[in-house]
């Protein structure tokens, strides 16, 4: 097989036939072959080319089988993008290697073992689906609710306040990422397929099948809710045990802090010697309670800001220019800048026609995020612009200072708008001024939403950057520091403030804990936190001795 890239179609078919006919058109064009001499055999990749001043198209790479793969590709003129290709190892190839190896090496196993997972996000999620395939049944506690309850507290947040702090934007079966746009980008390495691995768990579990080839795959709150449920059986299936609505709160440890079992939040303990800690970035409570024990943190670098929110309509216009048109899917962009104050500001998590969230998980603190449904056809674009903000920021040099300098900036956000979402025109935050009216773009949120002047709860070197960063990007993107874009406050869960220690085996200095996951501080993203899960099952599958 080869794989063939750079082949180029219109951005938009109604018909797949004909979608098809043209590609094979392409592809016997650009390889001057006969068109029966060739078979396709998947779409690889899949992008759009908008760029301004050039020819509008959709951008494939394509895997080929050749009639006669000798003799036809050395007729090939050489510039043309194309190489061998052979599908590498699957992932599950990778995990029954683990498993085989560990089972040859001891005879009497006990059949009975199994590891404790804490925390069911994309680290716990797909750490557990790993154990099930090497024949390991994991016990998973999560402190959240099952995600169709979870979606239920969720919604009477977002219309009347009542926060659940153990069941919300941040917590709960599915973890941060569920109400979100569900990007699976990630720039991390991936020698093992583990990022196919977990694309196609996600189509099996009912995610569109384009992301496995879109260079930009995104599956949308709709769909990853339904996704998250897939996986849940698929755990269920294989003999995994879920507690929901069960919180772990502290280690239980022997003399020589080796790890014995877990002890809950409603006092029922249960004793294994293997915990993966996938708890992600907001579970403020279980961190200070790990750190007491002895477990060996430190403070890690992030990004603070607020979430800046345009008409889909002008950012298609702003990236798409000329080729702007409903047909195109709606427009993304990553922006960064050095700001004068010497600060990278940058955007974080666009989310394209999608929705400004409530995505609190403490009372008295109001934090910002962003979600989008799949087809990403809500009014407005939104993104957060953030500021890098380092250890020497925060109140002291505690390991978990990180931690209060976010409170912080929540709480003033809180109190500024007595609760609900703080927001206000460019043009008032730019000024200074209180603000008080709203302009041509209306808020597109999840959450009740108040007029307040957001410099009062941000540091200035933040504020300033963030002002360098728009008018910037404005140069570029004319209308993107449009006197009525809308301002939304804060934007302080980036990733985690801690870093929770641990070694080249995965384990923390607390023997038989592995932390895992973005709460860790080993990931950032879906995609990247459902990686590190893996390898942490990995790790437990190929060394543990029961
Ligand atoms: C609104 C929003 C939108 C986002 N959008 C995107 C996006 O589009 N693309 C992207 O790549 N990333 C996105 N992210 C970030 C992404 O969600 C996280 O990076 C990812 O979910 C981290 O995975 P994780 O498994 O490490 O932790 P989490 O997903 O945070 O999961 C941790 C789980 O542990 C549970 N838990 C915590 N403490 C305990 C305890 N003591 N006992 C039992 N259970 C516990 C929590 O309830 C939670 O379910 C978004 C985040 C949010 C909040």
């Amino acid at each position: 097989m080869i794989k063939v890239n750079q082949l180029k179609l219109d951005v938009y078919y109604e018909d797949n036939d004909k979608f098809m006919d043209d590609l094979k058109d392409e592809v016997a064009n650009k390889l001057k072959l006969n068109i029966d001499s060739f078979k396709i055999v998947e779409i690889l990749r899949y992008s759009i080319d908008a760029r301004k001043a050039h020819p509008l198209k959709a951008v494939y790479s394509l895997v080929l089988n050749l009639k006669d793969e000798k003799k036809m590709l050395k007729g090939l003129p050489k510039k043309l993008d194309i190489s061998p290709f052979s599908y590498g190892d699957r992932y599950e190839d990778r995990l029954k290697e683990l498993a085989k190896n560990r089972m040859s090496d001891d005879e009497d196993k006990n059949p009975n073992f199994s590891p404790i997972i804490v925390g069911l996000g994309p680290a716990g999620m797909f750490a557990a689906l790993a154990l099930v395939k090497a024949g390991i049944k994991p016990i998973i506690f999560e402190r959240g609710q099952k995600v169709e309850d979870r979606r239920e507290s969720v919604e009477k947040f977002f219309k009347d306040g009542v926060l659940n702090p153990d069941s919300n934007v941040q917590f709960g079966e599915g973890g941060a990422g569920t109400f979100s746009d569900g990007k699976l980008n990630t720039t991390v390495k991936d020698k093992y397929a583990r990022q196919r691995f977990i694309l196609e768990t996600f189509v099996n579990a009912g995610a569109p099948k384009e992301i496995l080839f879109n260079s930009r795959p995104h599956i949308g709150t709709d769909y990853l809710f339904e996704a998250v449920k897939g996986i849940r059986q698929i755990l269920l299936d294989n003999g995994a045990t879920i507690y929901y609505d069960s919180k772990v709160d502290k280690l239980i440890l022997d003399e020589n802090q080796i790890l014995k079992g877990v002890s809950l939040s409603n006092g029922e303990s249960y004793m294994t010697d293997s915990v993966i800690l996938a708890i992600g970035h907001s579970s403020r409570d279980t961190v200070k309670s790990l750190f007491d024990q002895g477990v060996r943190m430190s403070p890690k670098p992030f990004a603070v800001g607020l979430r800046v929110e345009h008409k889909r309509e002008d950012v298609n216009l702003m990236q798409y220019g000329e080729h702007s048109s409903s047909k195109l899917p709606t427009a993304f962009y990553k922006l960064t800048h050095k700001a004068a104050n010497g600060r990278n500001v940058f955007s974080f998590c666009m989310c394209p026609g999608g929705y400004i969230v409530n995505a609190s998980s403490e009372e008295g603190g109001v934090v910002v995020n962003g979600m989008s449904n799949y087809d990403r056809m809500a009014d407005n674009s939104n993104s957060a612009i953030v500021v890098s903000v380092t250890a020497d920021d925060y109140p002291s040099s505690h390991p978990l200072a990180g931690i209060d300098y976010q409170r912080d900036l929540e709480q003033k956000a809180y109190n500024l708008a007595k609760g609900l979402i703080p927001s206000e025109r460019y043009i008032d935050f730019k000024n200074n001024n209180e603000p008080d009216k709203e302009g041509r773009i209306s808020p597109v949120h999840k959450g009740e939403t108040a007029f307040a002047n957001l410099r009062e709860c941000l540091p200035d070197y933040v504020t300033s950057a963030i002002i360098d960063g728009l008018e910037y990007w404005n140069k570029k993107m004319p209308g993107y520091a449009d006197d009525d874009a809308l301002l939304s406050g804060v934007e302080t869960r980036t990733s985690s403030p801690v870093r929770i220690d641990r070694d080249d085996d995965f384990m923390s200095n607390v023997k038989g804990l592995y932390p895992t996951g973005e709460g860790a501080g080993y990931a950032g993203g879906i995609m990247s936190a459902a990686m590190d899960g893996l390898k942490v099952a990995e790790q437990i599958i190929a060394t543990i001795k029961e």
